[in-house]
């Protein structure tokens, strides 16, 4: 089937947030893409054009670290957005019992997370479902962020979907708090989570509520006081809880090096105004000690 007299598609790929993405080859460049068709049902036309004139300024935003964008377009009632192809994901290689990373390779796969979210926030987008398998690898080893600005135009996927089990184990203290506004604090939380996760090769704070989802955090991380998070009483759902101590971090991540584990205490700040931002991950000793990121192209993938 040709779409849009430019695409040829063939299967699908998953089902995501926004809908089906499925495989296709764009005959004008010979190159295989990634079609993500987003329903525009119940929506009212001008809405239609509100996304689309969002999306072609998405368009505009190119890093070596986010996903390109590299065509748009409505179609019978449907948003069409064309991805370049990526072979693999995060998720896959954290889940990957045969791949051993190293040191140098959790240093280099969670550097390009964080170069391609320092990229968004510049750009005064949050991501707002930074996850493992959002997290896109190319044949190159890189890494590439998707979804990047979807949350902005068609609304944050963890409102539009509850059946989202994983974004729960990403989500921010202020989030389950109830906090309404989002700020770049939340993708640093949700970063943090992921690397965690490449450091244990599991889901750190696997919530199966988002009550649950708190206690695990508290018990992780100790209940957070009010002269560490003063803001915290204020928020709608806050409720008091009983006093949990913090165990020590090096308790919970006990192949870390100190390194990993000074910067991982700053991005799981329970505060989000104290918090670390992504420039300042960045510029944390632990990517300029050694051992150095690995090179992409010699990352470790899946078969
Ligand atoms: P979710 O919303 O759950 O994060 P997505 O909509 O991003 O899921 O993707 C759904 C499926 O399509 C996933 O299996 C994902 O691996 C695949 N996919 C998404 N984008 C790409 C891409 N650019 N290249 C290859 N596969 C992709």
């Amino acid at each position: 089937e040709r779409v849009a007299d430019r695409y040829l598609k063939r299967e699908v790929l998953g089902e995501g947030t926004y809908g089906v993405v499925y495989k296709a080859i764009d005959t004008k460049t010979g190159q295989t893409v990634a079609i993500k068709k987003i329903r525009l049902g119940k929506q009212k036309e001008g809405v239609n054009f509100t996304a689309l004139r969002e999306i072609k300024l998405l368009k505009e935003l190119k890093d070596p670290n986010i996903i390109e964008l590299t065509d748009a377009f409505p179609l019978k009632g449907n948003l069409h957005l064309v991805f370049e192809f990526m072979e693999t994901d995060l998720e896959a290689v954290i889940r990957d019992r045969n791949i051993f990373l190293s040191p140098a390779d959790i240093k280099s796969y969670f550097q390009m997370t964080l170069k391609g979210l320092a990229f968004c926030h510049r750009k005064w987008v949050l991501h707002r479902d930074m996850k493992p398998n959002n997290l896109l690898i190319g044949p190159n080893g890189q890494l590439k962020l998707a979804d990047f600005g979807l949350a902005r135009v068609f609304g944050s996927p963890d409102r539009r979907f509850t059946h989202q089990v994983f974004a729960r184990w990403y989500r921010a203290p202020e989030l389950l708090f109830g906090a309404k506004q989002y700020t770049s604090a939340v993708d640093v939380w949700a970063v943090a989570c992921v690397f965690a996760e490449l450091l244990l090769r599991r889901p750190f704070l696997q919530g199966t509520s988002d009550i649950d989802q708190l206690g695990k955090i508290f018990a992780a991380f100790g209940t957070p006081t009010s002269s560490q998070w003063p803001d915290m009483v204020y928020l709608p759902e806050y409720v008091e809880y009983q006093f949990v101590p913090a165990p020590p971090l090096r308790s919970l991540f006990p192949m870390a090096s100190g390194d990993a584990l000074d910067l991982l205490s700053k991005m799981f700040t329970y505060d989000p105004k104290a918090r670390i931002s992504v420039q300042q991950a960045l510029e944390h000793w632990y990517f300029s000690s050694a051992p150095l990121p690995t090179d992409p192209a010699k990352l470790p993938r899946p078969a």
